[in-house]
């Protein structure tokens, strides 16, 4: 494939947006009237192209199935008050998609393909973004392998495609969280800062047992002493301690490097918080939390933005907050909502015109 990607399109004969409601519409259920898709083989990528949204012909024997060469990413397009669509910071996501790519022994998307493709899907299905404040239209590239056989070895064949789904609203409520010590989900060296498929698949047991304990969600903690803390479902998290903004730092390789924690790190900073990306063991949590010190926690991610977290069970201590009281990660959240939806200047680059 030459420089320039040659996408083909192959235009749905009628959309399935008349009759729909994307007032409110329910996170990843619905999709747009078109995907991308190509196909790697042969060492090269070809076969793009722009079609209909339909189910995919797999063989049972296919490599991903059986082996988990899977990765994926999730990004958002949004429209500004014009009706315009932008694509929030596509590029981040693009270059973390071949780094998650290369750990898992895939071959890397060419620029053109990835960028130019969500583009011009997302132009060609722009009246699928909700024209409403926190909504936005969901855009998830993925590619798994696809030869069709059964051997342990990485595959010669993959397939990459891109779906789009409107949303509405993610997590609304404020989460309790579970502070995990039992089960783990990433060590260094392993592939927890990849957006891997098996590492989600693999966290979701520990989570129903979370669950039936009454919480939302875990806080991993790191594999050898459970004593620092990682991250939260698909979360990065977040702990403001006196004026100080304190995150996992990512040197151990296992911690996906959020985007939307970058992003927020960002705006704290401008607010003049301090920012410190480091080891952070519950104790300095508990300790600031006795002292009074520790004035909220959240999780940041794509999906959510940012949630609120209105409890912590840690062994047998359970910290509480009193979240209607915040003010700083509400406003940080209001703030990247307005920089996404075009409402406010200052966007710091981050909104490509689509
Ligand atoms: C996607 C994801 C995040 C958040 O990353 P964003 O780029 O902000 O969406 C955090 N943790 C995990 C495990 C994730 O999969």
């Amino acid at each position: 494939m030459t420089a320039a990607m040659d996408i083909k399109v192959i235009k749905s004969s009628a959309s399935k947006l008349a009759g729909m409601d994307l007032n409110g519409i329910a996170f990843g259920k619905y999709f747009s009237d078109h995907m991308l898709e190509a196909d790697y083989i042969d060492g090269k990528w070809q076969h793009a192209v722009i079609r209909p949204y339909q189910p995919l012909s797999l063989s049972p024997a296919l490599a991903a199935l059986h082996y988990g060469q899977a990765i994926f990413e999730g990004i958002k397009a949004y429209k500004d008050p014009k009706g315009n669509p932008y694509i929030f910071r596509p590029h981040d996501n693009f270059v973390r998609f071949n780094v998650s790519a290369e750990r898992m022994q895939m071959p890397a998307v060419p620029e053109e393909l990835f960028m130019e493709g969500m583009a011009q899907l997302v132009r060609l299905d722009q009246q699928w973004i909700p024209p409403y404040t926190d909504h936005s239209l969901y855009i998830r590239p993925f590619m798994f392998s696809s030869d069709e056989l059964i051997g342990v070895r990485p595959s010669d064949n993959y397939k990459f495609l891109i779906i789009l789904s409107p949303t509405g609203p993610y997590y609304s409520a404020p989460m309790k969280i579970w502070v995990e010590e039992k089960y783990v989900r990433a060590v260094s060296g392993g592939v927890g800062y990849a957006k891997a498929a098996g590492n989600y698949g693999g966290a979701m047991y520990a989570t129903a047992q979370a669950r039936k304990r009454g919480y939302d969600q875990v806080l991993w903690t790191d594999p050898i002493e459970h004593k620092y803390v990682q991250e939260c479902g698909t979360m990065n998290v977040f702990f403001i301690i006196g004026n100080t903004a304190i995150t996992p730092d990512l040197n151990e390789g296992t911690i996906l490097a959020g985007v939307t924690r970058q992003s927020v790190m960002t705006l704290l900073q401008e607010r003049g918080l301090t920012i410190e990306e480091r080891p952070l063991s519950m104790e300095e949590v508990m300790a600031a939390y006795k002292n009074g010190t520790l004035k909220e926690v959240f999780g940041t991610g794509t999906a959510a933005t940012i949630s609120l977290i209105k409890e912590l069970c840690y062994k047998d201590f359970v910290l509480q907050f009193d979240v209607d009281s915040w003010t700083l990660a509400p406003s940080i959240k209001e703030q990247l909502t307005a920089i996404r939806e075009g409402r406010i200047n200052g966007s710091h680059g981050w909104m490509q015109p689509v």
